[in-house]
């Protein structure tokens, strides 16, 4: 009894100890200003620790620990009506169908080609395959590689026309673009290898592009999507006539808001992506930016952090122009994540490895920074070893928001009813919180004010008709 009484005791010292929302937004606050211009990685570490983390007691530390430890482990019950939903297979692969999605806020188009698209233009390739040509492709460059057998193969076959291949050699040719689950996890420069893979049969072409497109967002629409932000490598200068005009064609094709996010490339060197910020820089307000509403940082972060890009994101957040989001802690190194945090972005794509570090989770949480979950590409990429290691319920229910995405559908073969198949088989997440990820992907998004009220008001609707015919009732 006596040492029931101690532990109640300890843990309710531990959490009266929890540091207060205020003094952790303070203290994020004052780490990130930083005065003399783009911070050195050690300068910026030594500073982060002694203003941010040090700031905060072992006491404090260990109380936020636990509450968020107390928050994800806590299992709310699924209504009976959902849960034999999710039990029975065709009732949970219709469910994932139907249920209104809101938006998709994580889209890269060169992602986006479908293995039925691919086979169809392979077919119609005119020309002789030459396999050298296709190994120098996937390998040639320092930031893409194929598997051992993969080269191999491509050594071994003979040039012909694609259909004068046996069966086996044309599926394993078009296999080379598509990452399987089966043989999975694939490492960051074969994934990066898929892009130029895909260019050998598939040559830049404004038209092929709006194809696909068009194709994906047609599947979107069917599957209860209205809005989707792509984050896009521009030529620059940015075209803005032609942006509107697809973006126009897109809605009116397929009845999809697109938003676009610009894509500053890590790889790329600083001069080249300086001079994309100055072009962005030189419009003078978010309306003639139109249909442009952030910035996203892509590419490989194991071999370039966040912080480093800290000339691009500070100037383009403080003019207040543009939105931002990285990719961050997908892979790499965890504080990624922190400092994107600090230099100030609205969202982060991933996050998956900010989930040992409470403050900055909790920092999340108090300002409400949402996370793009992508879990297919997690899985794929092998930043999580298997889905019930993925953290996106444990940060929805300490309160961090989730919005869930697909990253490159094409490539990793998934969709939104996909994604939705893997959340209800591999978590225990109930339909409120499903719901919750889905308006989420609205509110979250960089949309302007008046699109997203509008947006936020039909999913709405809409989710009074379905509830009503699936029976469901939320809160
Ligand atoms: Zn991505």
């Amino acid at each position: 009894m006596r040492l029931l009484f101690l532990l109640i005791f300890t843990s309710c010292a531990q959490l009266e100890d929890r540091p207060s929302s205020e003094k952790i937004i303070r203290k994020f606050y004052e780490t990130s200003v930083w005065k003399e211009g783009a911070p050195k990685r050690a300068q910026w570490d030594k500073h982060v620790r002694h203003t941010f983390y040090n700031s905060f007691s072992y006491r404090e530390k260990k109380a936020l620990e636990l509450v968020h430890e107390k928050a994800w482990s806590s299992l709310p019950k699924r209504d009976q009506l959902f849960d034999a939903i999710v039990k029975n297979k065709n009732q949970r692969q219709e469910f994932c169908k139907e249920i209104p999605k809101g938006g998709m806020l994580h889209v890269h188009p060169t992602g986006l080609v479908t293995r039925e698209f691919l086979t169809k233009k392979i077919k119609s390739f005119k020309k002789k395959i030459n396999p050298l040509d296709l190994l120098k492709s996937g390998t040639e460059g320092p930031r893409k590689e194929l598997k051992k057998e993969e080269i191999r193969f491509l050594k071994q076959l003979k040039s012909k026309k694609f259909n004068s291949y046996t069966l086996v050699e044309q599926n394993k040719i078009i296999d080379l673009m598509f990452l399987k689950i089966e043989k999975a996890p694939f490492d960051f420069i074969r994934f990066q290898a898929v892009f130029s893979l895909l260019r050998y049969f598939i040559p830049k072409n404004k038209k092929i592009e709006f194809e696909i497109l068009k194709d994906f967002l047609l599947n979107a629409r069917n599957l209860g999507i209205s809005y989707v932000e792509l984050t896009n490598v521009f030529d620059f200068p940015i075209n803005m006539k032609t942006l509107r005009n697809t973006t126009r064609r897109l809605y009116k094709e397929t009845g999809v808001h697109v938003r676009w996010n610009v894509a500053f490339i890590r790889d790329n060197n600083k001069e080249k992506n300086r001079k994309l910020r100055d072009h962005l820089l030189s419009f003078k307000n978010r309306k003639d930016l139109y249909p442009i509403v952030g910035i996203d940082l892509v590419a490989n972060e194991k071999t370039n952090d966040s912080l480093e890009h800290w000339e691009i994101y500070r100037p383009i957040i403080e003019s207040g122009l543009l939105s931002s989001t990285i990719h961050a802690g997908e892979m790499g190194n965890p504080h990624n994540v922190r400092d994107a945090l600090l230099m100030g972005v609205n969202r982060v794509g991933h996050g998956v490895l900010v989930q040992d570090d409470h403050l900055s989770m909790e920092s999340m949480v108090i300002s409400k920074k949402a996370v793009e979950v992508n879990l297919k590409s997690n899985l794929i990429l092998g930043v999580v070893s298997e889905m019930k290691e993925h953290p996106f319920l444990k940060f929805h229910r300490i309160g961090i928001p989730i919005t869930f995405s697909t990253d490159d559908e094409g490539i990793f073969e998934t969709d939104m009813a996909k994604e939705c198949m893997l959340a209800l088989e591999k978590s225990n997440i109930t339909y409120n919180e499903l719901k919750k990820a889905y308006f989420n992907s609205l509110h979250f998004s960089f949309a302007q004010k008046d699109l997203k009220k509008q947006l936020l008001h039909s999913l709405k609707k809409d989710y009074r008709q379905f509830e009503k015919k699936w029976q469901l009732k939320s809160n």
